[in-house]
């Protein structure tokens, strides 16, 4: 196996699924255990400055060895999987030399992830992918990133007559659950920029995301025994309804693509006393997106209006921001990885991110960072695989954007 592999294979062994509900940074013990992993290998292989703070970020620099001053570049990946499905006792599965039909992950349940449902998987005939047994996530998001920036560093290290600036990488915890750059100490990172590798499919380069809101509306009825309840009740279900009908109907993620924004009820409870929805906002143009928040305060007063300003609560927060504002400026950095890409024989695929990452939240804290593809496909579920030489190339991009950037 290669080395890209074989870390690989190390680190999605770890359960570092992330939890929402422990309050904690990192939020979860198994991911603890992976930095603590990291950090050995890190210190083993010879980086410098290797920390782990308590909250769980690794931190490690590769010195420049090159007299020229060059600009400090940064590799980021997250430790943590998705809490949307378990990530506990992951056994990885070798398709080699892959037939380009459907893949069978588990005989016993019967679990085969099809062509029919995945044709992306089309491109990767006569590859060797890493995929699941069917009965957990694969990790690849974002341990693949992991794999591949520790791989390039080593290289570099066992490769002292290859010349670079400074490198410095960073892994985070409980990006899945929207915290990862909640305690990433920038200036300690001490970066110029830096890249993600947290992207999906071969060839991937995103510096664009959505502008991001979260709202909760908050319903009060006022319930009375329905044989008497004429002009006495309020139903606040209804209210709902009222509420629900003023939003455009195709403006949510199913009916939407590219650079289309959206609002996406996330939950509803109800009863006639109290409801409550849950929305998340969604938009890739600033002014787009404050229209949006601003269609929810003015529905929210109408019906505060015909209800009463006390049966009608909104609450809305920003989570997130479109990093092209900040990239824009520093330009520079999307083009060298996309001539490193085509450097090394990738097509680069632009595309804008219908999401977010720690780098939209870095680049708002001064560390301009795009996001480069890691190589997995069917993040978050069973069905999640990465191809071998999807991995391999990621890394041949990482040393060749340390190499562009020693060369300006
Ligand atoms: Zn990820």
């Amino acid at each position: 196996m290669t080395a890209v592999v074989d870390k690989f294979i190390k680190y999605v062994k770890y359960n570092t699924e992330s939890d929402t509900q422990t309050g904690l940074t990192p939020s979860t013990v198994g991911q603890m255990d992976l930095a603590n992993e990291l950090v050995k290998e890190l210190s083993e292989m010879g980086m410098s400055n290797v920390t782990l703070d308590e909250n769980g970020y690794v931190m490690a620099e590769l010195p420049s060895n090159i007299e020229k001053e060059v600009p400090v570049v940064g590799f980021i990946s997250h430790m943590d999987t998705s809490p949307d499905f378990t990530g506990k006792n992951v056994k990885p599965q070798f398709v080699e030399n892959y037939d380009g039909g459907d893949i069978v992950l588990n005989k016993e349940q019967n679990i085969i992830m099809k062509v029919a449902d995945f044709p992306d998987l089309k491109m990767y005939k006569g590859q060797t992918l890493i995929t699941t047994n069917g009965t957990t996530l694969l990790g690849a998001d974002d341990k693949a990133g992991i794999a591949e920036i520790m791989t390039a560093v080593e290289f570099l290290i066992n490769h002292p007559e290859i010349k670079h600036g400074p490198v410095h990488i960073g892994f985070t915890p409980d990006e899945e659950i929207g915290q990862g750059a909640d305690y990433f100490n920038v200036q300690k990172f001490g970066a110029d920029f830096a890249y993600t590798l947290d992207g999906g499919e071969l060839g991937e380069l995103q510096f664009e995301n959505f502008n991001a809101a979260y709202a909760e509306v908050t319903f009060k009825g006022r319930n009375v025994h329905p044989g008497m309840a004429k002009d006495k009740m309020i139903n606040s279900m209804n209210i709902v309804q009222e509420f629900r009908a003023q939003l455009p109907k195709d403006e949510v993620p199913e009916k939407t693509e590219d650079y289309e924004g959206f609002y996406h009820l996330l939950g509803i409870e109800g009863s006639v006393e109290n409801s409550k929805l849950k929305y998340i906002i969604r938009d890739f143009d600033i002014t787009a997106y404050e229209a949006r928040k601003h269609k929810f305060e003015t529905i929210c007063k109408e019906l505060q209006l015909q209800y009463g300003e006390e049966n009608v609560i909104l609450e809305m927060k920003d989570q997130y921001f479109n990093m092209r504002e900040k990239i824009e400026p520093v330009k520079f950095i999307v083009d060298i990885a996309e001539q490193a890409m085509r450097d090394v024989g990738v097509t680069p695929l632009v595309v804008p991110i219908r999401g977010g990452t720690d780098g939209s939240r870095l680049s708002y804290m001064g560390l301009p960072c795009p996001n480069i593809f890691a190589g997995g496909h069917n993040f978050h579920g069973r069905f999640e695989y990465v191809p071998v030489d999807s991995m391999q190339k990621a890394v041949d991009v990482i040393l060749k954007v340390i190499e562009l950037i020693s060369k300006r």
